[in-house]
Order: structure tokens, then sequence, then C-alpha cells
């Protein structure tokens, strides 16, 4: 069986920009993608625009070219997948990754399909495959998602929003703006801080007048199938009618799968255990790059600060 020099587990932006490094350095490696490839972005709500510009969001240096100042979702899936197609990156998909172990000095890679030996290891499998549940009674009603993908299905429906962020606040203004009738749930004494700096103001005037409800320093307790409870600040339940539950509350990384892969999680936020120079973790050998570097903070990091780990990792493999 031939033992690569790079196996790459995830074939988000940063997966790719780990190949092209890679690639460029003639070593050989193989991503393995449990979906297509960019499959967080194939799954983003379909007219989301990046907070960042175009050339924040490229890898290797080639030219993102985008009509607005700010892409959206289809102009990033044309980027990245035609830069795996013209590249001819070496990429499996739709084959899951399941167990990373390593006999001496080479890794076995155990997958839904095969079974892979490498020198080397980077995992790069991002955080938008696990929600951050509520974990409140009837949060499995099929009425609750923790995925939104577009405004249209929730014209004249009661919506309740949970959360504050990016695509809580999005997903608020879009549904609004189709003839939802909308109530934000939000933990928080304001709308995120983190909010893209040309949609806070809509959000904060929307909320201002009316148009769209809110409750701050609110959590949600239970969820029916026609109404949905929480408690306000003071204290007070509350129980209101209900069609659909968007709970946007944040994703998270797949702790049970670094964990089993040998990485030392530490502190509240599950940080995990990597050099912050040549991102290798606590096995040698095995490395983590993109946004699943940050644990629970998945704020810490994005595509426009984490692509250079692609040049960290590979320049310490090579110097070994
Ligand atoms: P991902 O793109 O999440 O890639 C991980 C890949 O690993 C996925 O394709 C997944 O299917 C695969 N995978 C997971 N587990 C396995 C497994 N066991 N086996 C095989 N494959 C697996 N960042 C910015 O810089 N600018 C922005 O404007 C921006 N906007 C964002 C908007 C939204 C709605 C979200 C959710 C995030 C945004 N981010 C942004 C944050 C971040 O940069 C992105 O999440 C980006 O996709 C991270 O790239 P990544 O390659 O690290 O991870």
């Amino acid at each position: 069986m031939e033992i690569l020099d790079i196996l790459i587990i995830g074939g988000g932006p940063i997966g790719l920009n780990c190949a092209l490094e890679a690639q460029k350095n003639n070593l050989t490696y193989l991503i393995i993608e449990k979906g297509t490839i960019v499959n967080s972005l194939y799954h983003y709500p379909l007219y989301m625009r990046f907070f960042s510009s175009a050339e924040k969001l490229e890898i290797d240096g080639i030219p993102f070219i985008s009509t607005a100042p700010k892409p959206g979702r289809q102009e990033a899936l044309e980027y990245y997948q035609g830069i795996a197609r013209q590249k001819e990156l070496n990429i499996n998909l739709y084959e899951k990754v399941l167990k990373v172990s390593k006999t001496g000095n080479i890794f076995d890679i155990e997958t839904s399909k095969a079974v892979y030996k490498a020198k080397n290891v980077i995992i790069s499998t991002g955080f938008y495959d696990i929600p951050n549940l509520m974990n409140i009674t009837g949060e499995n009603l099929p009425k609750v998602k923790h995925y939104y993908t577009e405004p249209y299905p929730y014209a004249k429906q009661k919506v309740v929003v949970v959360g504050s962020s990016n695509s809580a606040v999005d997903a608020a203004l879009e549904t609004y703006r189709k003839g939802a009738d909308v109530t934000m749930i939000i933990r928080h004494s304001g709308i995120s801080e983190n909010v893209k700096y040309w949609v806070k103001p809509d959000i904060e005037n929307r909320i201002a007048e009316g148009s769209i409800k809110a409750y701050f320093n609110s959590e949600m307790m239970e969820i029916t199938e026609n109404t949905v409870v929480f408690k306000v600040g003071n204290g007070e339940v509350r129980e209101i009618e209900n069609d659909f539950v968007l709970a946007l509350t944040g994703y998270l990384p797949d702790f049970e799968f670094l964990r089993n892969s040998g990485i030392e999680l530490q502190g509240d936020c599950l940080n995990p255990l990597y050099h912050p120079e040549t991102m290798e973790t606590n096995v040698p050998g095995l490395y983590l790059a993109g946004v699943v570097c940050g644990g629970k903070d998945t704020h810490l990091w994005f595509i426009e600060n984490s692509r250079v780990h692609a040049q960290m990792i590979v320049s310490n493999i090579l110097s070994r």
C-alpha cells in the first residue's frame, strides 16, 4: 500500500490550500472529504455574503475575481471548486474519515470506504457539521432548524430566531422581508459586535421600530408544536405562538474525533493543543489547519487568518 507524505482530512478552503502547498513542494498527498468540494460553503445560506472581501479569501495567491466588494456563496463555490478542478487536486469525495491512529511513524486513516497510510495527517475539518444545541425539550421537532438556507419557506409564518450573530441576524432580516412575523430570542444584552458592520444598523433599526421583535437577556426554555417558551431578563416566563424555530446558536468542531485522534483538548473552550509556529499537535506528524483550531471559540479563526497554516505545516514537514 502506498504511504502518502500527507493525508488531508477535509476539503474546505484550508484543506485545499494545504493540498496546493503539498503539490507545489512535490509531496504526495490526498484530501478525503465527506461531502462535495468546500462542503461547508455549499451548505451556507443561499444568498449569504462573506464579511471578507474577495482578496482576503484567496488561497495560494490565486486571484478571486468578484463582481461585488464582498463575494457571495456562489462566487466562492466557483472560486474554490474551480481551483480544485484546474489544479487537478487529488481529492476523494463523499468519503468520511472515521479514525486516525498511529503505529510507529505511520498513520492509519480509516474511512467509510478504505484504509490509507500516511507519514503526516492534517485535520482541517472546520466546525460547521455539529450545531451547538440548546438542549431543551422540543429541540428535535421538525419545525426546529439549526441550518438556515433561504427565506421563502417562512413567508407569513411565526418565526423565532435564536441567537444574535451573523447567521441569526441575516436569517431574521431575510425572513422578515419575505413576510415572516419574526421574534428574536437573544441571550446577550445586544446584537453581537461581530455582526457585519453594514448589517448591524439594519437589524438594530428594525428592532427599534418594532418590525422585528427582540427579547434580550433571554433564554429559550421549551419548544412545543405550536409555541415556544422562554425566560426574559427579569425572570418572567413567556409563551408565544410559533410555526418555526431557527436555532442559529453556532456550531462546534467534532471534539470526539479530535480526542480519539489523540489530540489533547484544553480548558473550557476545549482548545486543541498545537504548536503555534508549526500547527503540529501533541501527536507528532498530526497537524491542525483552519477554523478547527479554535475549539469552542469559533470566532477566533476564519479563512483570511488561517490560510497561512498550509505553508507553516508543509515547511515544518519539509524541515524534518
Ligand atoms: P470548512 O470549510 O468547514 O471545511 C471543513 C471540511 O471538512 C468540510 O468540507 C467538511 O465536510 C469536511 N469534513 C469534516 N469532517 C470530516 C471527516 N470526518 N471526514 C472527511 N471530511 C470531513 N471566514 C472568513 O474568512 N470570511 C468570511 O466572510 C466568513 N464567512 C462565514 C460565513 C458563515 C455562514 C460561516 C459559517 C463561516 C464563515 N467564515 C468566514 C468562517 C470560516 O472561514 C469558514 O467556516 C471556512 O469554511 C473555514 O474553512 P476550513 O477549511 O477551515 O473549514
